[in-house]
């Protein structure tokens, strides 16, 4: 007598597929808290009086002639953003002065190259 009776239980298969939502959702946005500190207050202050609070951004040779002096924010902007390089945040050979444009440039070629890797 070997034959063994098993009992068929009808197993419950869940009835919503599960995604996973980390391939679907996009992270949310939310502003690293780095750039809040008066360390980066300090950082970004020291980075745009270095520049004479000119932008530094450079294109064919050319300096940018965006300026304080001439009524434009300036912005200033890690070379290595935190998020890639977060040891060098507070460090002053990792930032320059950027004009509105130049910085929104940057970042967006930033976020596009963070976004192929
Ligand atoms: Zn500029």
């Amino acid at each position: 007598m070997t034959r063994m009776t098993r009992a068929r239980i009808p197993t419950l298969g869940p009835r919503v597929p599960t995604l996973d939502t980390r391939k679907v959702k996009p992270p949310p946005k939310l502003a690293d808290p780095h750039y809040q500190t008066a360390e980066h207050k300090n950082w970004a202050e020291q980075v745009k009086r270095r520049a004479g609070w000119r932008c530094e951004y450079v294109e064919d040779g050319v300096r940018c002639e965006r300026s304080r002096e001439l009524g434009d924010q300036m912005y200033a902007d890690h070379i290595e953003e935190v998020r890639d390089a977060p040891s060098k945040a507070l460090d002053l050979s990792n930032g320059h002065c950027l004009c509105a444009s130049h910085h929104t440039r940057k970042s967006h070629q930033a976020r596009a190259a963070r976004m192929s890797r």
